[in-house]
């Protein structure tokens, strides 16, 4: 595990009492089925560092020369409302017995993120279909990659991975699923841009290369333990559940282990479509 924890400030803390009053009017929950569009972007550009040449070639190819990874990548979160068909394809709602992925369980009829990702890396790979055919698969593989790492949406089936849990954030009122999503990220009081380039430089050859194996049921499954020995295992009990700066502080370091994992297989994921 990479430590990526942070000295906090008491400016920070000031930061966070301001930020939380602030998200607390301006969240939205239609960004219940994603990292909300900063993970995203993180993640694209985290990605961007670790794009082989071919990679790189086939997006200039289909999306222009210097194509912005962190542009393309919210854009499946960004037709949910006028396709809610493909709402389920962002998550795989896991039960709370599950000891191993079961995909006809948990995944019917194909209809969860890992198949569809599969799916979709099957269909870009082959190439066999006129450009503009390919560029929904190529952005359906980029967004799902970011996905494929935020804890809850590997969570449980019964509260709609977080969405349905009550949390107080700094005497706050929402979900276990915005917290997650969003609301911790839009606490940090770095720019993205600083924030993202802390991240890229975190990446050491070792974790890349570790980072890099396995298949996407690992990394789901990978995603789901996350989900449940720190998401949900770290709650503490009663309604709503009272977030403190212990849980925070843990969820904030998952939470950028998990945007550097999404980042470098993101870039791994794109490298094996196009070997
Ligand atoms: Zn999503």
């Amino acid at each position: 595990m990479v430590s990526l924890r942070r000295t906090r400030t008491s400016k920070h803390v000031k930061v966070l009492v301001l930020s939380a009053v602030l998200i607390s009017f301006i969240s939205l929950p239609v960004a219940a089925n994603a990292w909300g569009p900063i993970g995203h972007r993180v993640i694209g550009r985290i990605a961007k560092q670790h794009l082989s040449p071919k990679a790189k070639s086939r997006l200039n190819f289909y999306f222009g020369k210097n194509v912005a990874l962190e542009e393309l990548a919210t854009w499946a979160d960004e037709i949910q409302k006028q396709r809610p068909e493909t709402a389920p394809w962002h998550h795989l709602r896991i039960a709370p017995s599950a000891t191993s992925l079961d995909m006809e369980r948990d995944c019917p009829e194909g209809n969860c993120i890992t198949a569809k990702t599969r799916l979709f890396v099957g269909i870009a790979r082959l190439a066999l279909r006129r450009k503009s055919d390919l560029l929904e698969p190529v952005k359906f593989i980029v967004h799902f990659g970011g996905d494929l790492h935020q804890p809850l949406h590997f969570g449980h089936s019964q509260d709609q991975h977080g969405w349905d849990i009550p949390v107080e954030l700094n005497g706050h009122s929402m979900s276990l699923g915005e917290v997650w999503n969003s609301a911790i990220l839009e606490l940090n009081d770095e720019t993205e841009e600083e924030f993202s380039r802390r991240l890229i430089r975190s990446v050491t050859p070792e974790l890349k290369r570790e980072w890099s194996k396995g298949t996407l049921r690992d990394w789901s499954w990978e995603t789901h333990l996350v989900a449940i020995r720190v998401a949900y295992g770290l709650l503490p009990t009663g309604s709503p559940k009272v977030l403190d700066e212990m849980y925070l502080e843990r969820a904030r370091g998952v939470i950028e282990e998990q945007l550097l994992k999404g980042g470098v297989r993101l870039a791994e994921l794109l490298n094996r479509t196009w070997p």
